[in-house]
């Protein structure tokens, strides 16, 4: 009889073993497993791709592998993966089929999601005809598979520049080279893009938070706009998103919604470049808005004491949880806010209030937007219950990829 080899092609390079509560993790759909959840290794260079198995040997799939971060593991297949490269590629290429179906009325969107498209550490926005990346694994910033994403981005959708916006705090954590945001390729690091049928923003690749624009509001801000009049204040404004949508009479409102319309607009940021940009956009749409540089916290405490009146608030705030620890400390926040915002809302008034902290959970932060309304001693229905646009893919068995809250409420009395 011949002999078997020793170990087939297959099973060489880099493999873990996990602990029970590991692989009962991956068993649920979960694509994490922590570093103290390792329980065997031979030596895996950092980003490399391993074959994952459960205590007993049972081979469990494959998965990128950080050195460096708590979470060792991120499974990228069930199966095993001979070409890291090329899989990258294919789910790109799946990422922007799958938002042909779901996205329309916009030529800025969320092309790839992380985890949601099934590529851990990558992520992608399209601003019209500039893309802009980022990268966050070990694996993903590998050069074959950067070579992978550039020429797969540039093949199927044609941008006229690609960008990559560096998380300076993200790239030490994973121990990776330190890198500066610039233009990966083409000439383009800015543009023009315009939502909801109408409404247009500059882009500047190469400044702003975020990848330069929070997509996820996308639909949100149109949602809002359907139900927004009378006088409007936008907390939290950035670069004009829900103010905008507010101000310029596009197709957001609809047929069903012919009343929705704002007297007057105001936008308020502490960030003074972010309320350069809202007054640019506000120009290139044509509108003229009032912005204001404050603390939102200070300047509602002050408008509430005054007896101050609006018909439609957004309340917008940045993360105030940024780990479960500052729980407490932000739902206070979120109480303090929409306590204000409530009190100052005339009857028939709309409140779009939101939550982008993941460690606020929905329930949580229907809670604390509850308890504020018993304060303020009014009753109103939700109008809609949202969360991030359809680009913005929340995975089932991933609560890491829901974040974003978004309540629209209409004050009855
Ligand atoms: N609504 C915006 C996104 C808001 S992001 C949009 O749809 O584009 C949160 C914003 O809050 C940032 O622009 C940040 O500059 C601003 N910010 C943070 N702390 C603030 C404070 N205390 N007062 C006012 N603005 C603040």
């Amino acid at each position: 009889m011949p002999k078997k080899p020793a170990a087939s092609a297959e099973h060489a390079g880099p493999s873990v073993k996990l602990s029970l509560r590991g692989a009962t993790r991956l068993q649920g759909r979960h694509p994490w497993v922590y570093r103290s959840d390792i329980v065997g290794a031979n030596d895996i260079p950092s980003g490399a791709l391993v074959r994952v198995h459960d205590a007993r040997g049972k081979f469990l799939g494959t998965a990128l592998y950080s050195s460096s971060s708590q979470i060792a593991i991120r499974m990228i297949s069930h199966g095993s993966v001979a070409d890291l490269p090329a899989l990258v590629a294919e789910r790109i290429r799946a990422a922007i089929a799958y938002r042909k179906e779901l996205v329309s009325n916009t030529d800025a969107y969320r092309i790839v999601f992380s985890e949601a498209d099934f590529l851990p550490g990558l992520i992608v926005d399209r601003y019209n005809d500039v893309l802009c990346l980022q990268i966050l694994t070990q694996a993903m910033d590998a050069a074959p598979v950067r070579a992978a994403i550039l020429q797969t981005l540039r093949e199927a959708l044609q941008p006229a520049g690609i960008v990559e916006r560096v998380d300076a705090r993200i790239r030490e954590l994973e121990q990776l080279a330190p890198l500066q945001s610039r233009l990966l390729w083409g000439e383009k690091s800015s543009t023009v893009f315009t939502m909801n049928s109408g409404v247009r923003f500059h882009y500047d690749g190469l400044e702003g938070q975020k990848t330069g624009a929070f997509l996820d509001q996308r639909e949100n801000y149109a949602a809002a706009a359907r139900y927004a009049h009378g006088e409007a204040l936008d907390a939290f404004c950035y670069q004009g998103g829900f103010a905008l949508h507010f101000a310029v009479n596009s197709a957001v409102h609809s047929a069903s919604h012919p009343a929705a319309r704002c007297s007057s607009v105001t936008g308020v940021d502490s960030s003074r470049p972010a309320l350069e940009m809202a007054e640019k956009n506000a120009t290139l749409n044509g509108r003229e808005l009032e912005w204001i540089e404050a603390n939102a916290f200070d300047l509602l405490r002050e408008y509430a004491a005054s007896g101050r009146r609006y018909d439609t608030i957004v309340l917008d705030p940045p993360a105030f949880a940024k780990t479960k620890r500052d729980l407490e400390k932000a739902l206070g926040g979120y109480k303090e806010l929409n306590l204000r915002a409530m009190k100052m809302l005339r009857s028939g008034g709309i409140l779009v209030t939101c939550s982008c902290s993941y460690h606020v959970n929905a329930s949580d932060f229907f809670e604390v937007v509850a308890d504020a309304a018993c304060d303020a001693h009014k009753s109103f229905r939700v109008v809609e219950n949202r969360g991030a646009a359809k680009d913005h893919p929340m995975l089932l068995n991933v609560p890491e990829t829901s974040y974003l809250k978004c309540l629209i409420l209409s004050v009855s009395n």
